[in-house]
């Protein structure tokens, strides 16, 4: 395979003021829930990058000083020597495969809430946090600037020292150095407020003081939204206004959208936004600077990368989401491997996992976050020490499309992937083709290839095994990954017990699988859409169903509709586009009967409420398909006899739960499949202080 001369453009190295990018691939800072507090996990999350060919590699936000403080939301802290000696293992990482390493430091002024260092927020104004509303700043007098000014200096120069090559003035996603340039935050009537000049004066004043401190050794990069696209920031001419009077003191500039309120809108979820839907924004920077620029948009496709390249409006192309997704992505088009590449499908399940205090996963990349705990590296598998076996897996839903292909990666003899459906995917058959999701469908053929490509991996569809099937097949290894369907009666997490008169043999209610692949016709013109659950599936239900004409309610027992969705920033945006599309919506509706015509219950206060329903869609749980198993597991004497001397089960068929768990299951198993008990997950490295009782004085 070789690559095509017109993505040639993208392997030319960058030069950015003291340092030499080897390429234009460009790792931003992004968040992932390790910080200065999981250093191993760090160090190899991002090395895993360098080592796959993005030429920089950057940390998530860095907080400067213990006055900007988030806890439990993980950020990289530069408070001390101590956490820099832990970052710098990240700095040694990239180094080794030729890579500069990155550190976005900021302080969050108004936002920073102080739970853990109990200190006030600053803000250069008295305002309420937009972001955390019960949060009210102190109005920063003239020595808090200059204090933080000077931690900044400190904290760039410890960064340089523990071998950073990039040092970030990050002023975010309305962070303190925007805060300052936004009329929204700043209202200040001295030298720092009123004209854009004096609102940016802290800012520059920053910029001089630390690139008068690091700049021989280290690019200086300002990473900002230039379009807030909401009230929480500036707009485009006061964006690019700003570039125009820093220039001077920036070697490179990582320009987006958005605000830490409409962060929304800078991850953008492939629901509502196409890849490279901001460079309407930000390829307008190129107007006022000469530059290196760095933009993203869940950019995959090399054919547009080069094409943005080549059209000047950037010079570097930007990721967050296309590196965890794909973490060798441009190795993969350096070498002509394209139909390698694991497109991220933007479900933003990675942010749901790295923020809030949780460690990064990933629905398409099930090696995301595990390189230091578990050791696994995403395109490299050991020979499992049992692989002249023949291994049975039933069930190619993620779980079982996961475990097969590793499995055939790890050599063995013969993977027989079976599956009672015409096509493989599982539930991936039909999420995809909820209002929204097409994107999804890559997870699907990423996956479709690498099977066809697996010469010791045979898929076998249309074919429904029962415990005989299985007993007879005559593979050694049998993998059980029958996912899971939908409660046909109402069963939810409110009542634990069916809802009266929900019985989707009736032909007026429904399961989600009776719409989305039986075709079971749905009467009348009034439906209702009762969702326990909360996350995607009820909410794509009714608009796919509004679309088709029906007149159609939204109701949840859950205090909001789709709170789960708030967890992959789609959340605002989703309602908003419900009530657009016409969908009702009610929240705190807890159903009790369902009959021909209604759905009945009460609302949050207890009162009764009765909805007109020709028809009732139910996403209130799942339930495992767990009975194969189960009747397997029963006999083990049955299965011996039959040379069987493994059997596992793996993805939903456990549990149910997000595609990125099942898949993750399926990857694990295949991992450890040769483990002393590979039913349980072998222990990770955990990254935690141990204390002995000399360190606290006793
Ligand atoms: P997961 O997310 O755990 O992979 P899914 O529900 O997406 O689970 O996929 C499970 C797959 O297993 C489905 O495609 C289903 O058709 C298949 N399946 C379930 N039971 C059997 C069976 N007895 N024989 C063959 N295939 C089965
Ligand atoms: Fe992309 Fe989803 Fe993976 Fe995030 S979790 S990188 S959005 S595929």
């Amino acid at each position: 395979m070789t690559r095509d001369p017109k993505h040639d453009i993208l392997f030319e190295p960058v030069r950015i003021g003291p340092r030499t990018l080897r390429n234009r691939f460009y790792q931003v800072p992004h968040c992932t829930g390790f910080g200065a507090e999981k250093p191993g996990s760090q160090a190899r999350f991002r090395g895993m990058k360098a080592e796959g060919g993005w030429a920089a590699v950057n940390t998530e936000e860095a907080l400067i000083s213990s006055d900007t403080d988030y806890w439990p939301v993980v950020s990289t802290r530069v408070w001390d020597e101590d956490d820099l000696r832990n970052l710098s293992l990240m700095c040694d990482e990239a180094h080794k495969h030729g890579s500069l390493a990155g550190i976005e430091l900021t302080h969050g002024g108004v936002h920073a809430d102080g739970r853990e260092s109990r200190r006030p927020s600053l803000g250069p104004s008295q305002l309420a946090s937009d972001y955390h509303p019960f949060v009210v700043p102190k109005a920063m007098e003239l020595a808090d600037i200059k204090r933080i000014r000077e931690d900044w200096v400190r904290a760039a120069k410890l960064s340089r020292d523990a071998g950073f090559d990039i040092v970030y003035v990050y002023g975010g996603h309305s962070y303190l150095p925007l805060q300052f340039l936004s009329p929204f935050y700043n209202k200040r009537t001295d030298a720092y407020g009123g004209a854009l000049e004096n609102r940016a004066r802290f800012w520059i004043e920053t910029l001089e003081e630390v690139r008068a401190a690091v700049g021989d050794d280290c690019a200086i990069a300002v990473r900002f939204c230039v379009e807030a696209l909401g009230p929480a920031g500036v707009e485009l001419d006061e964006g690019t206004g700003f570039v125009v009077l820093a220039d001077h003191l920036v070697d490179l500039w990582d320009v987006n959208v958005g605000s830490i309120t409409d962060w929304s809108k800078d991850s953008g979820a492939s629901r509502f936004f196409p890849e490279g839907y901001q460079l309407e924004w930000t390829g307008r920077v190129r107007e006022v600077t000469a530059k290196p620029i760095v933009g993203v948009g869940r950019l995959t496709s090399p054919d547009r990368m080069a094409e943005i390249v080549r059209s000047g409006a950037w010079d570097l192309i930007g990721a967050a989401r296309p590196s965890i997704s794909d973490p060798f992505l441009p190795k993969k088009i350096e070498e002509g491997r394209y139909g390698e590449i694991r497109e991220c499908i933007g479900c933003n399940v990675c942010i749901m996992k790295a923020e809030w205090g949780n460690h990064i996963g990933c629905t398409q990349n099930a090696t995301a976050g595990e390189e230091y705990r578990r050791g696994w590296h995403p395109e490299k598998f050991e020979p499992a020490a049992n692989a002249d076996n023949d291994v049975l897996v039933v069930g190619a839903g993620p779980a079982g499309m996961e475990c097969a292909i590793v499995l055939g990666k790890r050599g063995f003899r013969r993977v027989h992937l079976v599956d009672a459906a015409p096509e493989i995917g599982g539930v991936m058959r039909w999420i995809p083709r909820l209002p929204g999701l097409g994107e999804w469908a890559r997870f699907l053929n990423w996956r479709a290839v690498q099977l066809e490509k697996l010469k010791n991996v045979e898929v076998i569809l249309g074919t429904e095994l029962t415990a005989t099937d299985v007993r007879d097949y005559g593979a050694e290894i049998v993998v059980v990954a029958t996912g899971a369907r939908w409660s046909t009666d109402g069963l939810n997490a409110y009542t634990h017990v069916p809802i009266p008169g929900a019985d989707a043999s009736l032909a007026h209610i429904f399961t989600p699988e009776q719409i989305m692949l039986d075709g079971k016709a749905v009467p009348g013109k009034r439906v209702v859409v009762y969702d326990a659950e909360g996350y995607f599936t009820a909410a794509g239900l009714a608009e796919k169903l509004a679309a088709e004409g029906h007149d159609v309610e939204l109701a949840t027992c859950l205090e909001r509709i789709a709170p789960v969705t708030d967890e992959t920033l789609e959340g605002p945006m989703l309602r908003q586009h419900l009530h657009d599309v016409g969908v009702r919506q009610r929240a705190g509706f807890l159903a009790a009967e369902i009959g021909e015509g209604f759905i009945r219950g009460t609302d949050e206060f207890g009162e009764p409420v009765e909805l007109e329903a020709d028809a009732v869609v139910l996403a209130t749980q799942r339930l495992s398909n767990e009975l194969l198993y189960l009747e397997l597991v029963e006999d083990v004497n049955a299965l011996h006899a039959e040379g069987i001397d493994a059997l596992y089960r793996i993805g939903d068929c456990v549990a149910p739960r997000i595609v990125a768990e099942a898949s993750y299951d399926g990857h694990r198993l295949a991992r450890e499949i040769d483990s002393d008990d590979p039913a349980t997950p072998l222990p990770y490295t955990r990254e935690r202080i141990v204390l002995e009782s000399a360190a606290i004085g006793t």
